[in-house]
């Protein structure tokens, strides 16, 4: 997992140390304009670009400025690392010679993981957890993925406050005493608020306790006098356990914070004060406050915020409890959707469980004709499958329940299929917010393909929304259960098939796999991008087969990024065996997705970041 925009250039080399740089260097015959880039270790997002000149090895810091732009100190800033190089390919500005040559990382090798990489990933872990209070590794698991991005700008402004080291607003004074308490160790330390509005390290050494004041520059970052810079206190704590960097010697023994071990996970500061609807003055501010989040208004809740992340209605796996009983039903009057089945009603089921006040909104498809015995198993069978399923990507069932009708009982997803939703709602869902919900989709997709499920009717119109921000996938009523040595499903008959959504080997061979809802979600990606536009609009199902047959594919939707229509092309490769898989599209979706994230937002002016007075 990776939300660094230069993971994906060949000359990135990671976290290496500058000697391993000029090794690197020299291997690669050292001549005039030879460069390679490589991780900062004292910055959250800043490189250091290494370049040969004459013979010389020269490093120049690649800083991350508060607008999210990137620059060497002094020259001219550019929206990514990428950008950065190509530029002084072309032009030296102010170094000792243009670009020239990049010297390549080991290929099948990824850049070099640096300590904040496996602290960020950990840490951001424990974040999730704590935060959303979530218990499952697979829902904090969908929550870091899906959410990188956001969550690493979330937690680094906040992340100090969950540490043991921290104390708060102690004086001076009760800091020495607790310093004093208990072990002696050079190096024990702590870290606190200084009067002066931001941080102060206290650390003994010698029976003496010395005092650091931590400061903080016009861009929001932080150092200790004549120290090196650092994105975040953490950050700073961290590096300088293993280098004293200034101080008397290195951070050792974490003298504790004992309300902190005491307190239970509870949401940081930030975030508390945003869900109550009240917008906390802008942070004294770091390089993050920029691109931190808009205050969260209802429509920017992530989907861990929302009921339906985690399973709401544990369900043990007993059959037993797969039913619902009647009386632990309402249903309301108002109607979701139809079909030929039935229809889909609102409604809330009663429950003691987990959840608060014991209710939770439903959806529940109502069977109309419920003597036909056909349709009744089919609506059984799509119980099954739903039963086996439980990502927060999908749509959970919460149970059957037959009484007056079998009546299928699922958690609700409010906002309604995405198609029509789009269609609704074009000015107010940007570009970057549909790639954040078709990410989503890719992971539930990653998800079934994972557990062996084919969908078999993924499009927009069965992509329903919990919110702006949350999509799940649903409508399993053409779904399979793949064997465990099957790698497809083989239709013995036809029948309302959607053939637009469908791959050639379906149609010709009625042949299903994960890869062939690969090709289904590329037109689901399609309708997306074209704000719930339907696809082939001028064509019958029919008439598509030869049209793909011949080779045509659908145009790029006038809003589609250009990377996501070369995904949506991946997706619609004729042969299944050439096509990617959901591993790979969610991978390319995740990708996209961390990089539009870590651009600079409309607004994030340069020096809008104020120092703590
Ligand atoms: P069909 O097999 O007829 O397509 P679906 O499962 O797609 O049945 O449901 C039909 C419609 O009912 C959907 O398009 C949607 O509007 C509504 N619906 C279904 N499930 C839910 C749900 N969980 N939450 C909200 N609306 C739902
Ligand atoms: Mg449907």
């Amino acid at each position: 997992m990776s939300t660094d925009p230069a993971s994906q250039l060949p000359f990135y080399h990671g976290s290496i140390s500058r000697r391993d740089a000029e090794r690197e260097l020299m291997l690669a015959d050292s001549a005039d304009g030879l460069f390679l880039l490589r991780q900062c270790q004292r910055s959250l997002g800043g490189y250091v670009l290494s370049l040969t000149y004459q013979g010389v090895f020269n490093h120049y810091p690649v800083e991350r400025l508060p607008n999210g732009t990137y620059g060497i100190p002094g020259s001219m800033p550019h929206c990514g690392p990428a950008e950065l190089c190509e530029f002084l390919s072309r032009e030296p500005d102010g170094l000792p010679c243009a670009l020239r040559r990049p010297c390549l990382r080991a290929p099948e090798q990824p850049p070099r993981k640096g300590l904040f990489d496996t602290l960020r990933e950990n840490l951001l872990r424990e974040y999730v957890k704590q935060t959303w209070s979530l218990e499952d590794a697979e829902d904090i698991e969908q929550a870091v993925i899906s959410h990188a991005p956001q969550l690493e700008k979330l937690m680094a402004t906040t992340a100090h406050e969950k540490m043991a080291w921290y104390h708060g607003k102690i004086s001076r004074q009760e800091g020495e005493r607790l310093l004093n308490t208990g072990s002696k160790t050079d190096g024990k330390f702590l870290v606190r608020d200084s009067e002066a509005g931001t941080f102060a390290l206290s650390m003994l050494y010698g029976k003496t306790v010395y005092h650091y004041r931590i400061n903080q520059d016009k861009s929001g970052k932080y150092s200790i006098p004549e120290g090196d810079r650092f994105d975040t206190v953490w950050q700073m704590v961290q590096y300088l356990k293993m280098k004293p960097a200034g101080l008397m010697t290195n951070l050792s023994e974490e003298c504790a914070n004992s309300a902190m071990a005491a307190k239970s996970p509870a949401l940081p500061a930030g975030r508390k004060e945003r869900l109550n609807g009240y917008t906390p003055p802008p942070r004294a501010t770091s390089f993050l406050k920029p691109s931190l989040p808009a205050p969260l208004a209802g429509s920017q809740l992530l989907p861990m915020d929302c009921s339906g992340f985690v399973n709401a209605y544990h369900n043990p796996k007993d059959l037993k409890k797969f039913f619902i009983n009647r009386d632990q039903l309402v249903m309301d009057e108002v109607e979701l959707g139809s079909g030929n089945f039935g229809c889909v009603k609102k409604g809330v089921l009663k429950t003691t469980e987990n959840n608060e006040n014991g209710q939770i909104d439903v959806a529940i498809k109502v069977l109309k004709n419920e003597n036909e015995s056909l349709v009744k198993d089919e609506m059984m069978r799509e119980a099954e499958i739903m039963h086996q399923l439980s990502n927060a990507y999908i749509v959970r069932m919460l149970g059957l329940c037959q009484a007056e009708s079998l009546m299928l009982v699922m958690e609700m997803a409010s906002a309604g299929p995405l198609n029509k939703f789009l269609q609704s709602n074009k000015s107010s869902v940007s570009v970057e917010g549909i790639v954040r919900l078709m990410h989503q989709v890719s992971m539930g997709m990653r998800y079934l393909e994972e557990k062996k499920f084919v969908h078999r009717d993924l499009a927009a119109r069965n992509v329903l929304l919990v919110n702006q921000n949350f999509a799940k996938i649903s409508d399993f009523g053409l779904s399979k259960a793949l064997g465990a040595d099957d790698r497809y499903y083989k239709a013995r008959t036809t029948g309302k098939w959607p053939l637009k959504w469908y791959a050639p080997e379906c149609i010709s061979f009625h042949k299903f796999s994960s890869k062939s809802d690969v090709w289904s979600f590329g037109v689901t990606m399609w309708e997306a991008f074209s704000y719930g536009g339907k696809p082939y609009r001028k064509m019958v199902g029919t008439q598509v087969v030869d049209y793909i047959k011949e080779g045509n594919r659908l145009e790029r939707p006038s809003q589609c990024p250009e990377q996501m229509y070369q995904l949506m092309m991946d997706c619609w490769t004729y042969n299944h065996e050439d096509r990617p898989d959901f591993q790979q599209a969610e991978g390319s979706m995740r990708t996209y997705y961390y990089s539009i994230c870590n651009q600079p937002q409309p607004g994030d002016e340069a020096g809008a970041a104020q120092p703590i007075k």
